[in-house]
């Protein structure tokens, strides 16, 4: 697995300099990303027909959502793997999950209840 340089902040804070571990996702991997969402999007709405009034609500949303999310997901080519990155304000150890993104990604630090940012530079 390749490190990368990131940066790292806490709620705008001082900005940080440090190297995780990125996956880069090739359009095969992100096509059947696309698709995982649009299938689940579809089921939920299918779903949320059996929610009484509701379903007014939830349906078209559902099947708003089913078709803009997969388009946006195309977008991110990169994924985290698992990994304990330091809070910058704590130091507490933040666990990132796998997650898709393009440019950066958010968590939330439990320890100090800051909003972590990882922002990807290429
Ligand atoms: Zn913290």
């Amino acid at each position: 697995m390749k490190k990368h340089k990131v940066i790292i902040t806490a709620n705008q804070g001082q900005e940080q300099r440090i190297e995780v571990e990125i996956i880069h996702l090739n359009t095969k991997a992100r096509v059947v990303k696309s698709i995982q969402l649009f299938l689940g999007f579809l089921f939920l709405a299918a779903l949320s027909i059996l929610v009484p009034v509701m379903h007014f609500v939830l349906v078209p949303t559902l099947l708003l959502l089913a078709m803009i999310l997969p388009f946006l997901n195309m977008k991110n080519d990169k994924a985290l793997t698992a990994q304990n990155i330091s809070c910058p304000k704590c130091k507490a150890k933040i666990h990132f999950k796998t997650k898709s993104f393009s440019n950066e990604v958010k968590n939330f630090c439990v320890a100090c209840h800051t909003q972590v940012k990882i922002i990807f530079k290429a």
